[in-house]
């Protein structure tokens, strides 16, 4: 990136805001140092249950159940307590079942509780419950699940990186053993295998993508895809990109996105927390419909999405799709989500197949990389029961990585097209003084 010319990178500019934002959270902070003797003196000898934690993207959340009632209960909080005093109070959604609570931090899965913000520390993790006149009391968690730990890395910033591990121990009090979730937080650097970006070109190989006058889509998203990763590096981020034009026509086309290194499972496999993918659109009747569709998985807060629209829409003087189905969300933003009738064509083909039906509701994203990518926070399915197809390996994982997919203009639209070949920085780059 030159940055006499002032000019600097749309996705990178988004990606810096959100790691800009790392710190800002006013968190309560109580100096009273305590031992962890102290800290579980107060916590109930009945534990809560952790019913399900998933990483999506920088965000993690957690869901669990309190199998007690107290009369007058008003509020539910998670706290995170370190023995230096630290103590963060993040207010929970709850509601009350026949035996007690049931609790979860958020029901969007790209919020909740942001790795990015913590400090090097020990985080022991309670919850409090409020209940009467400002009284309280502690349940530590209690693993339910079937996943043991996460292992995240946060994002480069000023060539450093956290390691945050949330795991589970036990604390001895007197005779009785107390189950704890804890989070875990050293300075590390990136291990080779671990990246902060995946950058995806669409098709590829035997796939073209759609064609029009002599041009494919794989070439040209191949080209912005190249523009993006090297402007984010720059920046100093670590970038994966899913294939770089040197794919062979026999390894890799529409038939291989669930092989061993095929694009999902090199995403799954990068640990990254952005997936970006990159695409050209294409109608039946040429210059029928025009401009950008950005597509997000559903059950997300879409600010991220909606600055991706706005700004390519700015930038690059293109305009939003003219698209308006009834998924359609924002200007330029799309959450497509399996239809009734797409589920039933999903049951035949299962059964044709001789395999066991997915579990597919209308809440499942429709599009394999926004899907695939989230493990189970997405509802990924690829497992290999379908032998036509290979296996998305982590369809099972609690860590997934945070998907969006660009659809920059029509290819068979001559507007958009004549854009997208002379303003191509413009899609890429946005001119920005302070930057
Ligand atoms: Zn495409």
């Amino acid at each position: 990136m030159n940055k006499e010319n002032g000019k600097s990178l749309l996705i990178a500019i988004l990606i810096v805001s959100v790691i800009a934002a790392i710190g800002f959270t006013a968190y309560k902070i109580v100096k009273n140092i305590k031992g962890e003797k102290a800290i579980f003196s107060r916590v109930e000898s009945a534990q809560a249950e952790l019913t399900n934690y998933i990483v999506y993207g920088t965000h993690l959340n957690i869901e669990g159940k309190i199998n007690e009632l107290t009369q007058g209960t008003t509020d539910i909080d998670l706290i995170l307590e370190s023995t230096d005093g630290y103590k963060k109070e993040i207010n929970l959604q709850y509601e009350e079942v026949e035996d007690g609570y049931k609790f979860y931090t958020s029901d969007l899965i790209n919020t909740g509780i942001n790795l990015e913000e913590f400090m090097k520390n020990k985080y022991y993790m309670f919850i409090k419950l409020e209940y009467g006149k400002k009284k309280q009391k502690y349940y530590s968690l209690e693993n339910k699940t079937e996943y043991d730990q996460i292992e995240y890395y946060t994002i480069t910033k000023n060539g450093q990186n956290n390691k945050i591990e949330i795991k589970f121990d036990k604390h001895e009090r007197n005779d009785e053993l107390i189950n704890y979730m804890e989070i875990s937080v050293k300075q590390s650097k990136l291990p080779k295998d671990v990246y902060d970006i995946v950058i995806d070109p669409g098709h590829g190989g035997s796939d073209t993508g759609a064609q029009y006058n002599g041009f494919d889509e794989a070439d040209l998203t191949l080209k912005f895809a190249k523009q993006v990763k090297e402007k984010l590096e720059n920046l100093g981020l670590k970038v994966k990109i899913t294939r770089d034009g040197t794919e062979s026509k026999e390894n890799f086309g529409t038939r291989t996105v669930y092989d061993e290194n095929g694009r999902v499972n090199i995403v799954g496999k990068s640990k990254a927390k952005y997936v970006i993918s990159i695409h050209l659109n294409s109608i039946e009747k040429p210059n029928s419909e025009s401009g950008v569709e950005v597509y997000a998985p559903s059950k997300i807060n879409l600010n991220l999405a909606k600055a991706f629209a706005d700004n390519i829409v700015k930038y690059a003087k293109t305009s939003y799709s003219t698209l308006e189905p009834s998924y359609k969300k924002y200007d330029g933003v799309y959450v497509r989500t399996y239809q009734e009738s797409e589920i039933e064509q999903n049951r035949r083909e299962a059964e044709e197949g001789g395999y066991k039906p997915y579990n597919v509701t209308t809440d499942t994203p429709y599009l394999y990389m926004l899907r695939e990518t989230g493990g189970i926070a997405t509802g990924a399915y690829v497992d290999g029961r379908n032998k036509s197809y290979g296996t998305n390996n982590f369809y099972n994982s609690n860590i997934g990585v945070e998907a969006y997919l660009l659809e920059l203009g029509y290819i068979n639209n001559s507007e958009d097209m004549k854009n997208i070949l002379e303003n191509e920085d413009g899609y890429v780059d946005r001119n920005c003084t302070n930057c």
